[in-house]
């Protein structure tokens, strides 16, 4: 089956020698939640960028259903933009204030003769009270507005929506109703979905695989339950446990890392956790290491699976 979205050796460099991304590759396929994990400034924001194309790579390509997207013009990408949807994280910001909630279901309707009869319809499929239909984006709460934002990024039927930290600006208690929303309409049309978040607990919710980031390189990719079950990276292993509630038994479990995060500037050549890394090897200094399978469906790039030697023991208890 061709992948919905086929991202393949991207490589994003900003002005100023920020590599921002790094030799990214990954696949989704029709249906799937792809949960994209990371720090702050790992590189996750531009990756939805350059997905969607309203950013060009430095390098590699971008296969949206098959089809090259990597240097197409804005025109020519203009009528794929309708099956190839992002939502943001700042639902005030990516809606014109001036006008209704119904104009804003409305117009991306438009394109093929949509109505308020069908605003009300989609209005509907994301639970939005009929009420709101009459009011501005200032009248309605940050949980509304982004359903408001779904709405119109369901409206033309798309084959991926690209969801930037979608739930991070909202209280936790109408998160849990977007992503019910989400995967809901996901299970009516088997739209694909980049769900993008630096939060490990909701991409663990919503994301059949996941792909953890450290300064714009993939270091584990796998199928959620087993990435979260049995983490593989010494990365990944860090990020899970500091993640972990505060707990007398956290401490003892807490793997030491030490040092700072390199900067995006001046990348190191080999693995970029090997500065911090308790377990790294001469060898891993020499270049970027290759993915190393570890169960099914779940690889991650480390020198020390191949021997297995890649599980961090526990730190010992500081008292
Ligand atoms: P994330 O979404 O994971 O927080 P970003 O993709 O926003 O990460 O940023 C990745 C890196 O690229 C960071 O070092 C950030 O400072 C840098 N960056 C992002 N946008 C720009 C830009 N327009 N110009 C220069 N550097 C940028
Ligand atoms: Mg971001």
């Amino acid at each position: 089956m061709t992948a919905v979205l086929a991202i393949q050796n991207l490589v994003h460099r900003f002005p100023g020698g920020v590599q921002a991304v790094n030799d990214v590759s990954f696949a989704i396929a029709p249906g799937e939640t792809l949960g994209l994990v990371g720090e702050s400034g790992s590189g996750k924001s531009t990756i939805g960028l350059l997905a969607t194309r309203l950013l060009a790579p430095t390098q590699g390509r971008i296969l949206f259903e098959g089809q090259d997207i990597t240097r197409l013009s804005a025109a020519t990408l203009r009528p794929l933009r309708a099956r190839l949807q992002v939502v943001f994280q700042d639902p005030w910001g990516a809606l014109n204030p001036r006008m209704t909630i119904g104009r804003l279901l409305e117009e991306p309707l438009r394109l093929h003769g949509g109505n308020l009869a069908e605003a009300r319809l989609l209005a509907e499929r994301v639970r939005l009270p009929l009420a709101t239909l009459g009011r501005y984006p200032h009248e309605l709460s940050g949980g509304q507005l982004q359903r408001v934002s779904i709405a119109r990024a369901i409206a033309n039927r798309p084959k991926l929506i690209v969801l930037d930290e979608p739930t991070s600006s909202l209280d936790l208690s109408v998160r849990a109703g977007i992503l019910q929303l989400l995967e809901e309409l996901q299970r009516e049309t088997g739209v694909a979905m980049l769900f993008i978040s630096h939060d490990l607990e909701t991409v663990r919710l919503v994301s059949h695989r996941v792909a953890v980031l450290y300064l714009g390189r993939i270091v584990e990719t796998g199928p959620a339950a087993a990435l979260f079950e049995t983490p593989g990276h010494p990365y990944t292993q860090t990020l899970l446990s500091a993640h972990l509630p505060p707990d007398p038994f956290v401490a003892l479990r807490r793997h030491r890392v030490q040092g700072e995060i390199p900067s995006p500037i001046n990348l190191p050549p080999g693995c970029f956790f090997a500065g911090r890394c308790p377990l790294a090897l001469p060898a891993c200094n020499a270049g970027p290491p290759a993915m190393q399978p570890l169960a099914p469906g779940q690889e991650a790039a480390c020198l020390r699976i191949a021997d297995r030697t890649n599980r961090l023991e526990p730190a010992e208890d500081p008292a």
